[in-house]
This record gives C-alpha cells, sequence and structure tokens, in this order.
C-alpha cells in the first residue's frame, strides 16, 4: 500500500485569496447571496461599460470567478433583453443544461420561461427566453434560419479556449454578423491566456482581465509511470481521505466507462477497509448521465462526510464544483480525432496539454489552499491540445458553410485552417453523397439534408428512404442511432440473460442486422404501448427508449417540413436496407478468409464489433454505421447487403469491378509488380 509520499512536490504558486462565506437559507435565496461572493461581482459596472464602447470584448477570467453565470444576468439587469436574447454558447451540452439551470434558481425563474437553454433535440426555451445558453452547435444551426441573428443583443461564445470545430466556425461567423449589426455586442471569453490570438482575430478587440482569486495549489507528481493508473487513483483517494483535514477530492478520468470501474472500485474498497458509506459519497459527472442525476454533483457533501467527484474533462473549465480541495489528475482525456485518408473517426485516449494539466490543478484552490496529484511529469506534455477543426471530420461543418452560401472554403476566415485533405474529403464525400454538385454547389438534396441536426450520412439516408417508401422505418433507425450507446442495458452479473434478450430482436426467420434489430425494438415497444415495464423485463434502457422516440419526433417533423410524406414499409427489409446505403454506401465493407472484413472502396481492415449482432454470424457485404478503434478498427451497427445495391444506389462510386469477385487488389498489384521486376531483371540480364 502506496502513501502519499510517494509523491513529490513540485514548486507552489501563491496568489491570495478570500473565502466564501457560509449560509442556511433556501437554495434560491443563497443562490443569490452566492453572487455577490463571486471575483466577477466587483467589477459589475466597469464591464458592462466596456461591453456598452466595445462591439467586441474579449474576457479573461479564472474558471468559477462567474462570466457564464453572471454577464448574461448583468447584461439582462442592464436592460439587453430589451433590444434581444441574451445568447451564450457552450462546447458542451451538459455545461449548458447546467448552467442555465443554475441562473434560473439564481434568478428564481423556472428553467425553459425566462432563462432556458437549447441543445440538440432538446429545446427549453419558450417565447418568455431571454437568456439562452446553448451549445455552439446549436447557434450554429440557428445561423442558417437567422443569417444576422437579429434575435439576439448579445452574442457571448463562452469557453472559447476549448476551440471546438464548432466555436471555430463560429468565430468566423459572428465576425461577419457583426459587421452588419453595429448593435450587436460580442463577447469572447476564455479561462486561458490565449487572449491575444482571439483579440488578433478579431481586429485588435479590447481584452478585459478579470483579476483571478486563487490560494495556493502544492501540486505532486509520481515519477513513475502508472502501470494501473486507476488502481493508483482508488489508493490515492482513500490515502487522503485517511490524511488530510476535511475537503472534497476530484478525480479527472476519461469517461462514463472508466467512471463507473472507478466507482465500483472504490465501493468494493470501502468495503475492505470498512469505512462507512457514510463518509465517502462518490459523484459522477460525465455526459451522458441523466439530467437529474447531474444537479447531484453541486449538491454540498452533509457533515463529516467527503464527497469524491468522479469526472471527466468536463469538470476542467465547464463546471465549477465549490468545495474541492483535492484533485487527482492521471493526465488523460478523450479527444475527437480523424484521419482524412481513411474517413476514420475515432476518440482517442490521450494525454491532455501543460494548459489542461494547470487548469485541472486550479480546481483544487478556488475556495482554499489546495493539492493536486498528478500521475504523470508535467514537463513531458505538450503546451497546448491542437485546435478540433484539424483533427475532426469536416463533412458537416462545410454542409453548414455551403448552405449559408459560403463557396471558397479554402480562403475562409479560419482562426486555424484545418488541413488542406480534410477539406478536399469532406467536399468529396458531399458530392458523393449528392448535396453537392460538380462546381461545388450546393443541391436540392443537400438542401434537404441540412435541415436535419444530424451527420450527412445519416441525413442522406433519411432524405433517401422518399424513394424506397420506408421514411417511417428509417427516422425509427435514425432516431435509434442518435441515441448512441444505452439502448441495451447488461448489468455485470446478468451478461447471459442481457445477451440473450438483446439476441431476440436479431433472429426471426433469418438473422437481421443491428440496424434492422433497432427498428424491432423500437417497433416492440411501441407495441406495447412505450410501456417501461417492457423494457425492464427485455434489459432496455427505458431512458433512452424515450429520448429515441422524442428525436423520432423531431425528425418525422422536419420530414414534413421539407415535404417527404412518412411513408411505412416495414416488411420490405430490402427497401429500407437500400435506404440505409443510400446514405452509407461509402461505409461498405467484404468478408475476407481470414474472417476480418476490407472496405470496399479502401485498404483497410476492418471488423464486426463484438456487440454486433452479427459478430461470429458472417455475412459476405456489410454496410456499417461507424467505425471505432479500440483494440482494432471495429465497425459499430452493422447490416448485410447486396453488393449489386451499391451499383444501383451509387453508381458514380462504385464500379463492376469492386465488387466483383477477383484476387484482393493488393495481391493482385504486388503479382504486377513482381512480373514487371521480372521483366527488368531479364532485360538487365539480355544486357549483360
Ligand atoms: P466561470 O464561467 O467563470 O468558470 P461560473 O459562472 O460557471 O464561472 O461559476 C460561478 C459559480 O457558480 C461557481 O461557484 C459554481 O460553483 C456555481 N455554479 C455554476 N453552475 C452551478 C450549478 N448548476 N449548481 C450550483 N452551482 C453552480
Ligand atoms: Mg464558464
Amino acid at each position: 500500500f502506496d502513501d502519499l509520499a510517494s509523491f513529490v512536490e513540485e514548486s507552489s504558486e501563491v496568489k491570495t485569496g478570500r473565502h466564501r462565506g457560509c449560509y442556511s437559507r433556501t437554495v434560491a435565496e443563497k443562490a443569490r447571496e452566492e453572487r455577490e461572493l463571486l471575483p466577477i461581482h466587483a467589477y459589475r459596472d466597469e464591464l458592462l461599460k466596456l461591453i456598452e464602447e466595445n462591439q467586441v470584448l474579449v474576457i479573461v477570467g479564472e474558471t468559477g470567478s462567474g462570466k457564464t453565470t453572471q454577464i448574461p444576468q448583468y447584461l439582462q439587469e442592464a436592460g439587453y433583453t430589451k433590444r434581444g436574447k441574451i445568447g451564450c454558447t457552450q462546447p458542451r451540452r451538459v455545461a449548458a443544461m447546467s448552467v442555465a439551470s443554475r441562473v434560473a434558481q439564481e434568478e428564481g425563474v423556472k428553467l425553459g420561461h425566462e432563462v432556458g437553454y437549447s441543445i440538440r433535440f432538446e429545446d427549453c426555451t419558450s417565447d418568455k427566453t431571454v437568456v439562452k445558453y446553448m451549445t455552439d452547435g446549436m447557434l450554429l444551426r440557428e445561423l442558417l434560419t437567422e443569417p444576422k441573428l437579429d434575435s439576439y443583443s448579445v452574442i457571448i461564445i463562452d469557453e472559447a479556449h476549448e476551440r471546438t470545430l464548432c466555436t471555430d466556425i463560429l468565430f468566423a461567423l459572428v465576425k461577419d454578423v457583426a459587421k452588419v449589426r453595429p448593435d450587436l455586442r460580442l463577447i469572447i471569453s476564455s479561462a486561458t491566456l490565449e487572449a491575444k490570438k482571439f483579440s488578433d482575430y478579431f481586429d485588435s478587440a479590447r481584452i478585459y482581465l478579470i483579476p483571478g482569486r486563487r490560494y495556493p495549489v502544492e501540486k505532486f507528481f509520481r515519477r513513475l509511470p502508472e502501470v494501473d493508473y486507476l488502481e493508483t487513483v482508488i489508493r490515492t483517494v482513500f490515502q487522503i481521505h485517511q490524511t488530510e483535514p476535511t475537503g472534497d477530492i476530484l478525480v479527472f478520468l476519461t469517461g462514463q466507462e472508466e467512471i463507473e470501474t472507478a466507482e465500483t472500485k472504490l465501493k468494493l474498497r470501502m468495503i475492505d477497509l470498512g469505512t462507512k458509506g457514510s463518509e465517502i459519497i462518490i459523484s459522477p459527472i460525465y455526459s451522458n448521465l441523466p439530467t437529474e442525476l447531474q444537479a447531484k454533483v453541486f449538491e454540498p457533501a452533509p457533515k463529516g462526510s467527503r464527497k469524491v467527484v468522479l469526472a471527466t474533462n468536463i469538470a476542467e473549465t465547464s463546471l465549477t464544483i465549490d468545495g474541492i480541495r483535492y484533485v487527482i489528475d492521471p493526465g488523460y482525456c478523450k479527444i475527437n480525432s480523424y484521419n482524412p485518408r481513411t474517413g476514420m473517426e475515432s476518440l482517442l485516449v490521450t494525454p491532455i496539454s501543460k494548459a489542461s494539466a494547470e487548469q485541472r490543478a486550479g480546481r483544487s484552490g478556488r475556495t482554499g489552499p489546495g493539492k493536486c496529484y498528478r500521475l504523470y511529469n508535467v514537463k513531458d506534455l505538450e503546451p497546448t491540445t491542437i485546435p478540433e477543426i484539424q483533427r475532426a471530420n469536416l463533412a458537416s461543418v462545410v454542409l453548414t458553410l455551403k448552405s449559408l452560401g459560403i463557396q471558397d472554403m479554402f480562403n475562409f476566415d479560419f482562426m486555424d485552417a484545418p488541413p488542406e485533405n480534410a477539406l478536399l474529403k469532406a467536399l468529396e464525400l458531399l458530392y458523393a453523397l449528392g448535396a453537392l454538385d460538380g462546381n461545388g454547389e450546393m443541391t436540392k438534396v443537400g438542401e434537404r439534408m441540412v435541415e436535419f441536426p444530424v451527420d450527412p450520412m445519416l441525413s442522406k439516408m433519411i432524405v433517401g428512404s422518399e424513394k424506397y417508401k420506408c421514411s417511417a422505418e428509417i427516422i425509427t433507425i435514425a432516431a435509434m442511432l442518435s441515441v448512441g450507446n444505452s439502448i441495451f442495458y447488461r448489468p455485470k452479473n446478468q451478461q447471459v440473460l442481457a445477451d440473450n434478450a438483446r439476441m431476440n430482436f436479431y433472429v426471426d426467420t433469418e438473422k437481421v442486422g443491428d440496424h434492422i434489430a433497432l427498428l424491432r425494438v423500437y417497433n416492440s415497444w411501441k407495441d406495447v404501448n412505450y410501456s417501461t415495464q417492457w423494457c425492464y423485463e427485455n434489459y432496455i434502457q427505458s431512458k433512452s427508449m424515450k429520448r429515441a422516440r422524442d428525436i423520432r419526433d423531431q425528425l418525422r417533423g422536419l420530414l414534413n417540413k421539407i415535404g417527404i410524406e412518412l411513408t411505412s414499409n416495414p416488411n420490405d427489409l430490402d427497401a429500407i436496407k437500400k435506404a440505409i446505403l443510400a446514405g452509407f454506401f461509402p461505409h461498405s465493407a467484404k468478408l475476407q478468409k481470414d474472417g476480418s472484413y476490407r472496405r470496399v472502396k479502401e485498404p483497410q481492415t476492418v471488423y464486426v464489433h463484438p456487440n454486433s449482432g452479427l459478430f461470429g454470424a458472417p455475412s459476405k457485404w456489410l454496410v456499417y454505421h461507424e467505425l471505432v478503434l479500440t483494440t482494432k478498427e471495429y465497425m459499430r451497427h452493422t447490416t448485410e447487403m447486396k453488393p449489386e445495391w451499391l451499383i444501383e444506389i451509387a453508381p458514380h462510386y462504385y464500379k463492376l469491378k469492386d465488387i466483383e469477385e477477383s484476387q484482393p487488389k493488393k495481391t493482385q498489384r504486388r503479382r504486377e509488380k513482381a512480373r514487371t521486376l521480372k521483366v527488368d531483371t531479364n532485360k538487365k540480364k539480355a544486357k549483360r
């Protein structure tokens, strides 16, 4: 059993600060009083004056200083909402929801009335809403219908330092809007000192620094590389709990799965050590956590107990949880990465940047001196993270930009330009899908596709379903796919039962693929009148199903909007599969002798995902929804198809030779090469 002594102290930094008061009042009153204790409060009037005088203002302030929750309220109090809404973007859905609910609480109003939020497939706003939090992606979509953002008086691009793909695109678009709307105010808000870059981009916009309040943070690190860092995390939690004074612990993990594993391990260790449940309260927070559980993370731990928050990097700058005095940071996060060559997109666990490491450590020193335990050496880290635009699939944003009338992607005013081949790949895909014509202009199909807030392949599948008279089935499948991987419930001690229940949706007279199985799950649930009990009995997560129903309703509304009739064709599975192919034809794969698959148009070997119903039941030709990289490159959600459909549906993309029974191209090429080599050597011999 290691102890905290195995951590080596880093040099500590000291800044001064002030303790926050304590109140025992109602939640709303307390929230309101806490407003005045936030660092930003002292600068309220100065800020308002600067916003009045400067059309664009870059604001930098330490996380937790009150930027996100307070600035919109100050603007509201100053009367800006009489001229239009205040919009505030967030890179993460959970953050948008959570800060909106906090602000509604501080104002003593019902969430969705004056203060609301809008995230994909969930609009919690009304006619009354004047302070609107939303994901950056949602504001991007709003620009499609409101190109000059006329209903807004102020736009705040918050968490600008995160440099998400949508935020980066928004920078360019709002910069343009500001030029034609002198009355509009633009605030770029960031937690790190990248301000100069933002200011330069916005034509030397004024920078305002909110003086921070931070307590000293002692930083420790382990010099040895960690073999099982989760184990070290668990040990460190208990070491802190047993030897350090009161204060909550924040642990940075990479995702839901890791958080759940850590939670289980912590609970087991608590039993081993005889720790009472009342002593340690485990509080997870990640983006897929059900809404009602998200608020729990902000509840203070009961007196005498210690809260252990297990968070993704959402707690790095997006959310501030009060009471944290100890941070345990293994130094990893999941980032989106896209390979333009293969079109492969994946979430990769990657070491964080130095900038992130500093932010994470800072979480422990907000309300008192803190301690940060790092399982890495900060010297080994890169200074900053690469902006998402330089490592993302651009198809969706390119379609949005085209729809906004932006023709030349290569000379667009990007803050940091994406790689040229990623732009090309996006244009190629949109052309193949029929969204753009040969001149790169938007087509009728493209205009219909852009109405759907989903990836272009998925929107093409939806639009394409019209031809096959199965739009009802296709929007169900699209809704189920959009929910993510939380349809089937697979508890650790009932895996066999859960798997059997799942397989029932795959077998009928013949085995079906994952898309059709998802359709069956939904339709069976509908047949029992959306019963929760049925979900329970079939190892299906009823929350996910309700979300799928919500999404489906919205997709149905959008179908109606673009004039596609809702037609059902449930028994013609071939028609449904063809509609899937209409969007996903680039994702075709063919079985190889060794049981692996090979992408038809790319020299890439891929595998059926173990969670697929087709795992171990090989079908010669497959279409897949997405590739995920874990130990191998897996196809997630696969469905069998006929190769001739590829030529029928995408004759511009596939030629007969692509689907003919022949030697794999590589062997063929090698043979050809061998032949030429032989000729060469013969020639040489002859010369000699
Ligand atoms: P910043 O944007 O500068 O990082 P915020 O405005 O997000 O700061 O946070 C200010 C304060 O509001 C913090 O003390 C934080 O704990 C609190 N807060 C924010 N959201 C919530 C919430 N949903 N519940 C409780 N407190 C919250
Ligand atoms: Mg914030």
